[in-house]
This record gives C-alpha cells, sequence and structure tokens, in this order.
C-alpha cells in the first residue's frame, strides 16, 4: 500500500442529502407466517441504508423454489408459496413491519472510484432465522428503483437472474462459498435493454450483504464530514467494523487488535475463495470493490464464466478489454481489493497513523501467501499427488503448459485424469492434445509420482469435478427460458450443477466442452 493512497477518498467524495435516510426502528417480530422477521442493518449509521419501497409488477408468477436451500436452512417452504409470499416477493406488498432498505455502499469499478453506488435494483426485505439459529439475509434484485438507481431501472433481466441462480448454485454444488438463490420469479414486464427483455426478480440469500465497498463509503462520508469541518460523527467505518464483528466474527469480539483481526479474517476468506474459484476454472469477471463480500462469499455473479479450454489469461466479460481480471489476475485484484478495505480501517488500527499503516502492511503481506498454499494444495489433490515436491511441482507446470498450448479442455483434462487413477486407460486422456508422445510421457511421470492410497483418489474425485456450469450451457437454458419460456433446461442443468462430482448417464451432453458453433466467447453484465 503507498502512504497517503486513503487520502484519495477525501477528494473525491460526493456528499449525499442527508433527507435520503430515514433511521428505522429496531427489529420487529412479525406476527404472520412470513418467516423474514430481522432486519439487523437498521443498526447501522443511518447513512448506510436508506427506506426504499420495490416497484409494482404487472403479474408475478413464482418460476422456481430452492426447497433444497430452505431445508438445509431448516426453513419451513409452504410460506414462500403463498400468495402473501408472491406478493411480497414481486414488491406488489410490503409487510409494514418488514420495510425493505437498500443499502449504501461506494466501490472502484475497474480501478476508478465511484463514491456512490449502493444498492440500484435490489431491496433488503430482512434476515430470517435458520434452524441452527444463524440469521440469512433474503434480498430482492430486480426489484425496481431506489435512490442509489442513478439512471438504472432498478430491473433485472429474466436472463441475468437465470445466470445468477445457474451460477450461484453451481458454486454451493462445488462447495465454494457463496449468495444463495431462494427464488426466481417473473414479474410480467418487459425490460428495455439493447432489446425488450422479460423481467425477473431474484429472492437471493447470503451471510451478509456488506462489501468492501459498504467500508469505503463509510470512510468516504467520515472523510467529507472532517473535510467540511462540520462535528465529526462518531466513525462510521468504527460502528461498521463493529456491526461486522458483532454478526459474523464474534470470536474477534474480546481481541485486542479486533480491527487489524477483521482485515486478517477477511484476507484468510478472500484467499481461500479466489484459491477455489480459480481450482475450477472460474472467472468472476467484475471483481471490483462493490462487488466484494465481507464474509468470503461469492457474490455478484454478472459476466462470470468458467473457461473451457484452459488458458490463463482467460477473460469472458465484453467489458473487461485491458484483462483486469482475467483467470490469473484474481489473486492479485483480491489483494488491490484488501488493501482498499485496510486503508478505510486504519484510524481504527492506531493513532499514529505511520504506525497503522506498518501494522496493515504487515497483515495485508500474508494475503499471497494464503492464497499460494490454498491454491497450491488444492492443485495437488486435482492432481492425486499426497506431498508437494519438486518434481510434482514441475510436472503439474508442464502438464498445465501442454493444456495451454494445445487448448485443453480444464475440466475434462482433470476428471480423465482421475478417471485414470481410477484404472481408465491413458487414451482417452491423451487424446486430448496434439503432442501425444509428449503427454503420453508426462502422464506415465504423473502414474509413478501419485498417491494410490484409496483416501487420495477419493480426495482426487471430490477436488475435479464432472460438470460445470458451462457457458454454452447456461446460455442454452437462458434462451429456452426466455424465448420459449421453456424452464427445463434451467431445472435440469440446476439440478445436475448441485450435484457435480456425480454423473447420471443421461445427462453426459452437458459435461461436454462447447462445439465451435456452440461456443460462446464473451459474456455481458446484462443487467
Ligand atoms: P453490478 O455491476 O451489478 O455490480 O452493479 C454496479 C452498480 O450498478 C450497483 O450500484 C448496482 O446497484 C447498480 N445497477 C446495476 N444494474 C442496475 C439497474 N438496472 N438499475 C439501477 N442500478 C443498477
Ligand atoms: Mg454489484
Amino acid at each position: 500500500m503507498q502512504s497517503g493512497e486513503h487520502k484519495l477518498f477525501e477528494l473525491s467524495y460526493g456528499f449525499i442529502g442527508p433527507n435520503y435516510f430515514v433511521i428505522m426502528n429496531t427489529n420487529t417480530d412479525t406476527s404472520d407466517d412470513n418467516p423474514i422477521r430481522y432486519q439487523h442493518y437498521r443498526d447501522l449509521p443511518a447513512e448506510m441504508f436508506a427506506e426504499s419501497m420495490p416497484s409494482q409488477t404487472a403479474s408475478p408468477t413464482l418460476i422456481e423454489l430452492n426447497e433444497n436451500l430452505l431445508e438445509q436452512l431448516g426453513i419451513e417452504s409452504s410460506w414462500f408459496v403463498s400468495q402473501q409470499a408472491l406478493s411480497l416477493l414481486s414488491g406488489n406488498s410490503i409487510n409494514e413491519d418488514n420495510r425493505p432498505i437498500a443499502l449504501a455502499y461506494s466501490g472502484h469499478q475497474f480501478g476508478n472510484w465511484s463514491a456512490l453506488l449502493g444498492d440500484g435494483r435490489a431491496h433488503m426485505l430482512g434476515q430470517l432465522k435458520t434452524a441452527e439459529g444463524e440469521y440469512f439475509d433474503v434480498q430482492l434484485k430486480g426489484s425496481g428503483r431506489t435512490q442509489f438507481s442513478r439512471g438504472g431501472d432498478g430491473r433485472a433481466t429474466l436472463g441475468s437472474v437465470i445466470r445468477e441462480y445457474l451460477l450461484s448454485e453451481a458454486m454451493m454444488g462445488l462447495g465454494i462459498p457463496t449468495t444463495r438463490s431462494i427464488a426466481l420469479l417473473t414479474t410480467g414486464d418487459t425490460v428495455a435493454r439493447e432489446k425488450l427483455n422479460p423481467g425477473a426478480i431474484l429472492v437471493r440469500s447470503a451471510q451478509s450483504h456488506l462489501r468492501v465497498g459498504s467500508f469505503q463509503f463509510a470512510h468516504a462520508k467520515t472523510a467529507h464530514l472532517k473535510s467540511s469541518q462540520s462535528q465529526p460523527s462518531i466513525s462510521g467505518v468504527k460502528a461498521l467494523a463493529d456491526f461486522t464483528i458483532a454478526q459474523h466474527f464474534p470470536e474477534l469480539e474480546q481481541s485486542t487488535s479486533k480491527y487489524l483481526d477483521l482485515l486478517s479474517v477477511v484476507g484468510t476468506r478472500q484467499a481461500t475463495l479466489i484459491a477455489k474459484w480459480m481450482l475450477v476454472g472460474f472467472i468472476h469477471g467484475v471483481m471490483n470493490t462493490d462487488n466484494v463480500s465481507i464474509v468470503g462469499e461469492t457474490i455478484d455473479f454478472g459476466p462470470c464464466a468458467f473457461m473451457d479450454e484452459y488458458n490463463p489469461q482467460k477473460v469472458f466479460s465484453s467489458i473487461d478489454t485491458q484483462g483486469r481480471y482475467a483467470w490469473d489476475q484474481q489473486p492479485m485484484i483480491a489483494q488491490w481489493n484488501l488493501t482498499r478495505l485496510a486503508e478505510t480501517l486504519l484510524p481504527l488500527f492506531d493513532d499514529n497513523e505511520e504506525k497503522s499503516i506498518e501494522m496493515a502492511q504487515h497483515r495485508l503481506s500474508e494475503f499471497m501467501p494464503q492464497f499460494q498454499k490454498s491454491f497450491q494444495t488444492g492443485l495437488m489433490l486435482k492432481l492425486g499427488f499426497s506431498e508437494s515436491n519438486d518434481q510434482t511441482q514441475q510436472l503439474t507446470s508442464e502438464l498445465l503448459s501442454a493444456m495451454q498450448t494445445d487448448g485443453v479442455d480444464f475440466t475434462v483434462f482433470f476428471n480423465n485424469l482421475t478417471g485414470v487413477a481410477q484404472g481408465e486407460s491413458k487414451q482417452v486422456l491423451i487424446n486430448l492434445f496434439n503432442d501425444l508422445d509428449g503427454v503420453s510421457k508426462l502422464v506415465d511421470q504423473w502414474q509413478e509420482l501419485r498417491a494410490k492410497d484409496s483416501d487420495s483418489l477419493l480426495a482426487m474425485r471430490q477436488a475435479n469435478p464432472v460438470v460445470i456450469a458451462r457457458n454454452h450451457q447456461v446460455q442454452f437454458a437462458i434462451d429456452a427460458a426466455v424465448e420459449k419460456n421453456d424452464f427445463l433446461p434451467f431445472r435440469r442443468l440446476c439440478r445436475v450443477l448441485a450435484n457435480p462430482y456425480l454423473m447420471d448417464s443421461v445427462d453426459d451432453e452437458l459435461m461436454k466442452p462447447p462445439k465451435s458453433e456452440e461456443r460462446v466467447t464473451q459474456t455481458f453484465c446484462g443487467t
């Protein structure tokens, strides 16, 4: 981190009039069956959110309810299929006790500072309490304009909602921390983008919707108050950090360095998250600070994608022209984002700024080794090695390099390799490459080095999915729903992605890489 970098905020923050913000009552229980009974974010300083009503929708229809998720959370699904739920989740009736809010946040988008982003098309209904006593946010996405919409219409297209639903379920199936999708509704409204689209709402759940950008917002707000010489309020960042610790990291409560520890724990979660993404070929696509969850869940599935053929510089997003968020750039970007978080927390580390910066730098320096450790450990599991040494590392890099040269499909390679470890012939694996002799030798070396015990084999199976959410299949599911009102491909993909290590032969085609005419080379935000 460069000293003084955080001063940027004082220069670029635009003030938002206080009339946007209404202080809400504290949490209330409702008397009906609606399980969304809490609104913890109302405990935050008033400037961190704005009361906001969803827009009315023409003819809402519940297309999909995630019964599996509700079951996992121990939440009775009957309310979710009721008329009352449809009305609430489509924005057509809002329970007095459960008035939604939109959260305020800032963010660096592709490196450029935006002082005010916030939920421009999302409404936080509140939290539900799981059978285990944990709280989960329930948020509507695509539910209309808020105070943070700027020029946007607050709506979501059916295509973007299907994409987020599928991709978040895919992440869950792969054991990667993620926001989830409780339900998908169509609204009956038309949403104008480059063409007219059916409108939809995603009912999203998450442990938290706080982002690095939330801290940047709180920091910028305090910075503004200082620069205008008004009475500085109690630091918004401190309130937000205390809230985050109380809600999500209570184990830090007693620490004498709890704010530094908060930075560390966010860093550790990001490091493991990014490693997990990369190990299945996932490219988030928009790792702006406003899309970085403070609890380390994958959030805001925009133009994200899983790569087919292995290429470390792979980018899908149509707007990422510089490759800022390419597959192999993700750890560096995560560290950059974490540094932005550290800047906001500096005043909480120590009264002496230089000392604070030093402490922050020390904690930030832990990120890359943590990422490397997670990534290398995962890679060893994928290859069935029980330890990492010079030989295994050399072979791993030769195999990856051969895959890159010959454009070999990342998922198919590791799945076939698992097959060979399980006793299948190596020929199918070798035939994926152009350099048959060279690769045959590498595979023989790998056979020598790999662990042969049943635990390692099982670990290898569990590290190498058979199926991922391939772009062309996601697109196929979207097209069928949007153009023919046919949700069967979407449901089928959902079912298969929930269990990506097991495959029924009837679903074989879903594991195949795209044919040349099926290839999706670019993905779009498609908001
Ligand atoms: P995203 O690219 O989805 O992470 O969104 C970046 C920012 O743009 C966030 O503040 C969103 O709330 C806002 N935004 C995205 N789409 C819309 C929309 N259709 N209407 C209003 N705001 C939007
Ligand atoms: Mg976002």
